[in-house]
């Protein structure tokens, strides 16, 4: 079956149930709860359980070790297919529309660093909280990101996702990778003008859809679809990382470059504070100099919403934890998006050096983006690592070593490919390609611990 027969079909199963979708989302709705909500009220499993054995381990698991993983990973499949087909969240921020003011957008959500301190907020209270090993407060996370995005949606748009588009933690990292996705949406005839912003019209993530040419916001909804119409959008599936290859052509923007090596910093912090000791360390040294300086305040109990708060489990965090894990964790997003930045500013400076057409900025711009693969891998196989348990340790770091293999090989092909489009030669590309490779090899070297259990 040639790709125009597989998307042609897509087209027709999705336009045809479209109306469905709401079922699903119900469905999801009721999973949600029951995932989030139902292991609150359950005893917290005592010794070796198994996610067959126990309700609590099993929906712990269905978080960490099936949705975490797959979400990110099926992005490369299916774009955002988690998005508009499946999230409970995202189809509840737009029931909650339907019945509300339905006020403007106000500029304070519509700006570009929403989702960023969207995420960096979620990701440190992710682990200040103990999401992965508390199911009270895995409820307060998701069960408060999904308050916030219902009264989001209740209050802003007209009949739009203001949420989805402007400040869902993980929809910015989505849409970030979903340029590496096989699928798109494409105007069939595309308006000059570049990608822009517009309330009118069907498009839930207000794109405005006959200049779209980048897939970032858009959630595959299929509302824009119509197989019988001679213009309008239609489905294509592409080789995987064909946008980041041609980003020149799909809106590259610095702030979503910044973003994915920030964020790819913050999800690194987030997972070596629990396995280093130099922050046991750390923390035992910043501990007595609180005590040595009557800061005595830090070795109070942080409040219960804040932190982890769990007596019979032994486990209360302080003010001295919450301030030295937020610390450690945005202080790993300055370090990498310092190391990132700094080796693609060199990228795109030999870029210039051996014949690149870019210039300094949009160069750098357009080199940032070869990070997403790797940036995706070390995400997926290091917080989402629970995936491959039911494998064993072996086959496991097996697995997830070759992903990173794989994450670091795509890396350098896509850096390849957007200095060729910046004009250089095949010859001359080796030297702005150096920094690249050493970003990715760094990047990976990070999260060694969690990728080869180093
Ligand atoms: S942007 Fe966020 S809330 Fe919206 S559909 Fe995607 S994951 Fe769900
Ligand atoms: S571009 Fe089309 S498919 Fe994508 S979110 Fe907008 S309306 Fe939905």
């Amino acid at each position: 079956m040639t790709r125009q027969a597989v998307s042609a079909g897509l087209e027709r199963f999705f336009v045809r149930h479209r109306d469905q979708l709401r079922w699903l989302h119900m469905a999801m709705f009721g999973g949600f709860l029951a995932i989030i909500l139902v292991p609150v009220f359950l005893p917290a499993p005592v010794g070796k359980t198994s996610p067959l054995s126990d309700y609590v381990s099993f929906a712990n698991y269905a978080l960490w070790g099936l949705w975490f993983p797959l979400v990110f990973l099926s992005v490369i499949f299916s774009g955002r297919s988690w998005c508009g087909v499946l999230c409970p969240m995202g189809a509840a921020a737009e029931w909650a529309n339907g019945i509300g003011p339905q006020r403007a957008i106000p500029a304070w959500l519509r700006w570009e660093g929403a989702p960023v301190v969207s995420f960096l907020i979620i990701t440190i209270l992710g682990q200040t909280l103990g999401v992965r090993d508390h199911a009270s407060g895995a409820a307060e996370l998701f069960g408060g990101t999904m308050g916030v995005a219902v009264l989001t949606g209740f209050f802003y748009g007209r009949k739009k996702r203001a949420w989805c588009r402007h400040a869902c933690p993980i929809g910015l990292l989505l849409g970030v990778f979903s340029r590496l996705g096989a699928v798109d949406f494409k105007p069939r005839f595309l308006l000059p003008g570049g990608e822009g912003y517009s309330e009118r019209g069907v498009c839930p993530t207000m794109i405005d859809l006959p200049r779209k040419s980048e897939t970032r916001h858009c959630i595959e909804c299929f509302r824009c679809v119509n197989p019988q119409a001679k213009g309008g959008i239609h489905l294509e599936l592409r080789r995987p990382g064909r946008e980041i290859e041609d980003i020149r052509d799909h809106h590259a923007n610095p702030v979503e470059v910044w973003f994915l090596f920030l964020a790819t910093g913050i999800a690194l912090g987030g997972f070596l504070w629990l396995v280093l000791p130099q922050f046991d360390l750390a923390r035992q040294m910043v501990g007595e100099w609180a005590i040595d300086h009557d800061w005595l305040w830090l070795g109070e109990p942080a409040p219960a919403w804040l932190v982890s708060h769990h007596p019979d489990e032994r486990e209360v965090f302080l003010w001295l934890d919450f301030t030295m894990i937020t610390g450690f964790m945005l202080a790993c997003s300055a370090v990498m998006a310092a190391l990132l930045g700094g080796l693609t500013s060199v990228s795109s400076w030999l870029a210039l050096k051996v014949g690149g057409d870019a210039g300094f900025g949009r160069g750098f711009t357009e080199l940032g983006y070869q990070y997403a693969p790797v940036a995706m891998v070390s995400l997926v196989v290091g917080l989402g690592g629970k995936l491959f348990e039911p494998l064993g340790t072996d086959i496991g770091h097996a697995i997830k070593g070759s992903l990173f293999l794989l994450g670091l090989v795509w890396s350098i092909w896509l850096g390849d490919r957007i200095l060729a489009r910046q004009g250089i030669t095949v010859k001359r590309r080796w030297l702005p390609l150096l920094p690249g490779l050493l970003g990715s090899l760094a990047v990976g070297l990070a999260w060694a611990p969690a990728i080869f259990g180093l």
